[in-house]
Formats: structure tokens, sequence, C-alpha cells
């Protein structure tokens, strides 16, 4: 019985791989202002990223 923790797969989470398209809604980019979507519904209570500014804010600075 050696199988490692096999239940998840790839140790992501909240990835992107799959098959299955993800509900999207629209929202605005509260960095750039450009419209785009984004796989979960916008609060309307924090800024919302596109995907060029949330990666730029995620692997930006260090
Ligand atoms: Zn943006």
């Amino acid at each position: 019985m050696s199988f490692q923790q096999g239940s998840g797969g790839f140790g992501g989470g909240s990835g992107g791989f799959g098959g299955r398209p993800r509900e999207m809604h629209k929202a605005t980019c509260g960095d750039c202002n450009k419209e785009c979507e984004v796989p979960f519904k916008p609060s309307g209570d924090r800024p919302v990223y596109c995907k060029e500014c949330f990666a730029k804010r995620k692997g930006g600075a260090r």
C-alpha cells in the first residue's frame, strides 16, 4: 500500500485544467478597466482583475 495521497491529482486546487467550461461572469478590471470575464461572481465589494492584471499582481513583485 504505497499510494501517494491520491485523491486530487494535480496539487493545484482551483486550476484551469479540465474539459468543462466554467461559468464566466462579466466584470470590469479594477486595474486596466478593461472588460473581462472571471470564473467567479464579482461581489462588487472587491475589485476584479482581468487575467493579465491578475497574473501581474500575483507574480510580479519579488
Ligand atoms: Zn486588467
